[in-house]
């Protein structure tokens, strides 16, 4: 297939931008080439060509952290007087509704979840999955979704002790059992997987180390929030006299592999700890405001080196809202309106596609040959001038606004001229809605 007439913004190595462009994509979904128009390959015969019509064209987008299991929660009501602070929404609403989830809520929640991402251009999301009462197979039916919308996934399921040894026991099963799976069959490069942890607070050591030690023959790092609420701290204190990051580290939790979710309230030497030992950090801006938790120090962290990649923690679909509220919680922390362009765009565009690399050893995130042809059309024609020197204004007031057109994930068509191809958007959702009316009787 060829893309051509397209705007390419390019995010490789010189960080090309086409004005007229065409992008070849293999049928091994990889991209072929990238050229000015005037010297595009002929099609072949039989290849698809596409006129895109000046439509911008761009690596499609990635989630490093959500949870897909939240969706069916939107305008659920909760019983008693709303939560005060973290420990409570944790109690009072995800801590209730993930025991109330069945197997067959798990694949709806996800389908919808999925569809919502896609039509928001993200072809890649990392997942953190709890199901406490359909935990066994639960990353079955989730990358099941995964395949059926068409996007890329690394799954995980959360363990933790607070449901008692039983369910620990479980989660930790259902990590080995799906990693060890995965590693069992040749890889096609849609669906991967890490070893999910709660956090700290919700773990003791005996696990802990039980986990650390069955992921040792399994080639996947841990997935785990870490210091995302003061709460996290407080308990690690009490209990070993360490922050999270330093349990978490000590214990062998976290190394390069890692993903550690939050790291809202970690000190300097957290912050040392992380870059030294080249742990994944993802910040989720929007979720900090909305628990009202804190500010991640995403400046900080930069500066000192840990790579900090982007993620909506089940939030939003959009992970442009993502990229605009981490930019403001910046500006206002520092009380400066010039800073946090540079490392938001860095974490957005660069650091999670460089995440998405580590996990999966292939190239994404970049439109060259070779790549992995995950692709967005928008429709934004822009009004000023764009160039590799501007582009974070256009993403900031322009393309972040602009609707997506289709998307393209190892060169299928996702969505196409904004409708979903690959499932029936409308059926799916008539089918999570009765789902989530019996699942809000059992809440
Ligand atoms: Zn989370």
């Amino acid at each position: 297939m060829i893309f051509q007439n397209a705007r390419v913004l390019t995010f490789d190595a010189t960080n090309r931008v086409l004005d007229r462009g065409a992008v070849a994509i293999r049928h091994d979904g990889t991209i072929g080439g990238v050229y000015e128009a005037e010297n595009a390959p002929r099609a072949a015969p039989g290849e698809e060509v596409v006129d895109v019509r000046g439509k911008l064209l761009m690596p499609a987008l990635i989630n490093c952290h959500t949870h897909l299991y939240s969706t069916l929660a939107r305008g659920i009501a909760l019983p008693g007087r709303a939560p005060r602070n973290f420990l409570e929404i944790l109690k009072k609403l995800w801590w209730r509704l993930d025991r109330a989830l069945n197997e067959e809520d798990v694949y709806q929640s996800a389908m919808v979840g999925l569809i919502d991402a896609a039509k928001c251009g993200v072809g890649t999301l990392v997942d953190h999955h709890s199901s406490p009462n359909a935990c066994p197979g639960s990353l079955d039916r989730l990358e099941q979704a995964f395949r059926e919308v068409g996007v890329r996934g690394v799954l995980c399921y959360e363990t933790t002790d607070r449901n008692g040894p039983v369910r620990a026991r479980e989660g930790l099963r259902e990590n080995v059992r799906f990693l060890e799976r995965l590693r069992g069959q040749p890889s096609d490069g849609l669906v991967a997987g890490s070893f999910g942890l709660h956090a700290s607070f919700t773990l003791g050591d005996r696990t802990l180390r039980a986990c650390v030690e069955a992921a040792k023959s399994l080639g996947a790092g841990f997935h785990v929030h870490v210091a995302e609420d003061r709460c996290d701290v407080v308990q690690a204190r009490q209990r070993v006299r360490k922050s999270p990051v330093g349990r978490l580290l000590d214990l062998g939790v976290l190394d390069e592999r890692a993903l550690a979710a939050h790291c809202v309230h970690v000190n300097a030497r957290d912050i040392a700890q992380l870059a030294c030992h080249r742990i994944n950090v993802v910040h989720n801006p929007q979720s900090n405001c909305n628990n009202a938790v804190g500010t991640a120090k995403l400046l900080e962290m930069m500066e000192h080196g840990v790579l900090v990649g982007l993620g909506s923690d089940g939030y939003s679909p959009r992970m442009w809202e993502e990229f605009k509220a981490a930019l403001h919680l910046q500006k206002l922390r520092r009380r400066d309106p010039h800073v946090g362009s540079a490392e938001v765009y860095a974490a957005a565009l660069l650091n999670n596609r460089t995440i998405a690399q580590k996990i999966w050893g292939m190239q994404l995130g970049q439109i060259e040959p070779g790549a992995q042809a995950d692709l967005i059309l928008v429709d934004y024609y822009p009004p000023t001038p764009l160039h590799s020197e501007n582009l974070f204004g256009h993403i900031l007031f322009g393309i972040a606004n602009a609707p997506v057109d289709s998307l393209l994930v190892r060169g299928r068509y996702v969505i196409r001229g904004k409708e979903c191809v690959t499932v029936d958007e409308r059926a799916v959702a008539e089918k999570a809605a009765s789902h989530a009316r019996a699942l809000w009787e059992r809440f």
